[in-house]
């Protein structure tokens, strides 16, 4: 009786399977990364709406509404491993998720080649280099 298994393949055979089980891996692989890629660009657009619906917020004075909002963009943004769009990156405080509008809730300033961003909120000084 022929019981299908790995000692009833002749060599050629084997290589054979071998070489179908590296392509299938190898496939999944492409696979993941197709989707995570696909999840990494739902979770910007996501963002990029909870962060333009923060802006507006922090304008009209609900500060607690737009701190809210960024704490879930920024929890999004763990989830899939994205970082904060570059439009809204320097615009956020990473201790106290509140939206920073400069002269509202927030101090910028120059100096030593670095723009020091202070926080009124929480205190928190956030330095960027510039050019
Ligand atoms: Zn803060």
């Amino acid at each position: 009786m022929f019981v299908f298994g790995m000692k009833n393949l002749s060599n050629y055979r084997l290589k054979k399977f071998k070489l179908q089980r590296l392509v299938d891996i190898c496939m999944r692989k492409s696979m993941w990364r197709v989707k995570r890629k696909k999840w990494a660009e739902i979770a910007r657009e996501r963002m990029l709406i909870l962060l333009s619906l923060a802006h507006d917020e922090a304008l009209s004075h609900n500060f607690e509404r737009a701190r809210r909002y960024v704490f879930l963009a920024r929890k999004i943004g763990m989830k899939y491993n994205v970082s904060l769009p570059r439009k809204f990156k320097r615009n956020v405080c990473k201790k106290c998720c509140s939206f920073l509008i400069p002269g509202y809730n927030a101090v910028y300033r120059l100096k030593r080649k670095k723009i020091t961003i202070l926080c009124k909120n929480c205190g928190r000084r956030m330095r960027v280099p510039y050019k």
